[in-house]
């Protein structure tokens, strides 16, 4: 889909209505009444409201989705049924691919051309992946022994709660949506307060597409109002959560609280990104390493923040990585004329303008960046930095900042490079740059995170499995393995000698 900027001023131009939570597909106010403003992160203005809902509006939209699961409307319709309809719901996401990309960005501050991709269309794409898995995946016969029929049933586990983040809503929430929906489980989602609007779009288009009433809920608010009433729910029987690791950590305590509920976890990073003299392409590894980082200003989950550049190299490959950065223009998200759009939230500025200040106290090396840009629009700006000749002692090479911020060192054998990939808390993406074919299969080996990219940086793609080792999560999104989340496995123990 090519982008016009007539089209995108059109959108951007339209108000967009105070909106209600979405409940037994129809528009529903919290039942306190209350509203939470939407600020703009392009100029930090109010430009519509969601339902500040609580605990009651929690257990209202649970209580319907048991309903509508006991009913049997969507886990017994026939397979090849529930693929036509999720099907259709992808054809309804890509014919409004544009006005869902440009509500998303007013909401969370993407540069349009990254959410259109990596929104809209990527949803569409994952519903698609899950609805033609429905019909092609049973269950099992077992090997036991003659006069037994041991079976293994695959069933939905019944009611999901799903919390997700705001940096990609649409990718993020189809990822648990799509397969939860897909073995025929009825869902609450809660969106994150900062990226609402293009959630509650996108379970309206599911209404449409004819996903049965109370199939899908969307229930808005704050995190540890609505999440927690989520996560401490009596009647959800598996949460899946997209988000930080202090959030996680309280969701497996709801649970160990509650009913002892399933709780799946996609965290934080603070990946690694590994530069041999001997990469193939070192230009394309300096364009790559800006793009891993200062995409969605640094707020993508497996951006590489700490680069680790092999000694020979250092100066050269890191003053090859700032021409890069020192390209991009940041700016409004909405004007195809920028590269980068803005911050998500007044928070997330704060946070990274406080970490880049705290690097220069500890004695980093500021490369390029290190400023909060177009100040006067009101928008939530930050340049892409980059801080050379960091040390494991400082906060720039251990905190997550989700901000555009790297932080690079130099190393000098292969094995201290992976010591040095490996020293941090988390373990959820990585890259590594040789030419030598066995040096990319001991990296694979060697690091310790639940992706490893060799000679690229791909980004996201629902055939391979997400997924996160130490405080990173646990779990799987994407692949067909996201499938077994949303399952209980039934084993069935049949006697044939009677
Ligand atoms: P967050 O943890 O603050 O919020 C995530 C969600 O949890 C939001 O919907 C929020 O409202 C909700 N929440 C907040 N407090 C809660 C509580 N007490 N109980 C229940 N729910 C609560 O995260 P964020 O700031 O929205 O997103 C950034 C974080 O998400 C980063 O750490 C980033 O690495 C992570 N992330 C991970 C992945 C992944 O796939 N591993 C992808 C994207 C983002």
């Amino acid at each position: 889909m090519r982008l016009n900027q007539k089209d995108i001023d059109h959108l951007r131009a339209q108000a967009l209505p105070a909106r209600e939570n979405f409940i037994a597909n129809a528009w529903r106010p919290a039942e306190n009444g209350r509203k939470l403003d939407v600020i703009s992160p392009i100029n930090g203005k109010v430009f519509t409201s969601i339902a500040a809902s609580d605990a009651s509006d929690v257990d209202v939209a649970v209580r319907i989705a048991r309903k509508a699961f006991d009913s049997g409307v969507w886990p017994k319709m026939a397979p090849a049924d529930r693929k036509q309809v999720l099907l259709k719901w992808a054809d309804l996401v890509e014919a409004n691919a544009l006005s869902l990309a440009v509500m998303g960005v007013r909401d969370n501050g993407t540069e349009i051309a990254a959410a259109l991709k990596g929104e809209p269309l990527a949803a569409a794409r994952v519903i698609r992946f899950y609805a033609e898995a429905i019909d092609k995946i049973g269950g099992e016969i077992t090997p036991t022994r003659a006069g037994i029929l041991s079976l293994i049933h695959r069933e939905p586990v019944g009611v999901v709660g799903a919390i997700v983040p705001w940096n990609f809503p649409l990718m993020i929430g189809t990822w648990k949506l799509a397969p939860a929906l897909a073995v025929g489980n009825c869902v609450v989602l809660k969106p994150s307060e900062d990226a609402s609007l293009s959630l509650l779009r996108l379970a309206e288009l599911a209404a449409e597409a004819g996903l049965p009433s109370g199939v899908l809920n969307v229930v808005t608010g704050e995190g540890p109002i609505v999440g927690k009433a989520l996560g401490l729910h009596m009647d959800v029987d598996v949460l899946a959560f997209t988000g930080s690791g202090p959030v996680g950590r309280k969701l497996i305590e709801y649970s160990a609280r509650s009913n002892m509920k399933r709780v799946y976890l996609e965290l934080g990073g603070k990946s690694p990104n590994i530069v041999f003299s001997d990469a193939p392409d070192l230009d394309r590894a300096a364009r790559d390493t800006a793009d891993s980082i200062f995409r969605n200003s640094g707020q993508v989950c497996v951006s590489a923040s700490r680069l680790f550049v092999e000694r020979a190299i250092y100066n050269d490959f890191l003053a090859a990585v700032a021409a890069h950065a020192e390209t991009l223009r940041v700016g409004d998200p909405l004007d195809l004329a920028n590269t980068t759009g803005a911050m998500a939230n007044a928070r997330q500025l704060e946070k990274t303008v406080a970490a880049v200040k705290t690097a220069q106290e500890q004695g980093a090396r500021l490369v390029t960046g290190g400023v909060r840009l177009h100040e006067l629009s009101g928008g939530y700006y930050h340049a892409p930095t980059i801080f050379a000749d960091v040390s494991t002692r400082m906060e720039v090479a251990r905190e997550e900042i989700f901000g555009p911020v790297l932080a690079a060192r130099t190393f000098d054998t292969e094995s201290e490079a992976y010591v040095l990939a490996n020293e941090t808390v988390y373990g959820l993406s990585s890259i590594v740059w040789t030419a030598s074919l066995a040096r990319a299969h001991r990296a694979v080996a060697a690091i310790k995170s639940g992706i490893v990219q060799v000679n690229c940086y791909t980004g996201a793609d629902v055939t391979s499995p997400l997924g996160g080792m130490k405080q990173s999560g646990n779990g799987y999104d994407r692949s067909l393995y996201a499938l077994d989340k949303y399952v209980n496995l039934k084993s069935a123990w049949i006697d044939l000698s009677g």
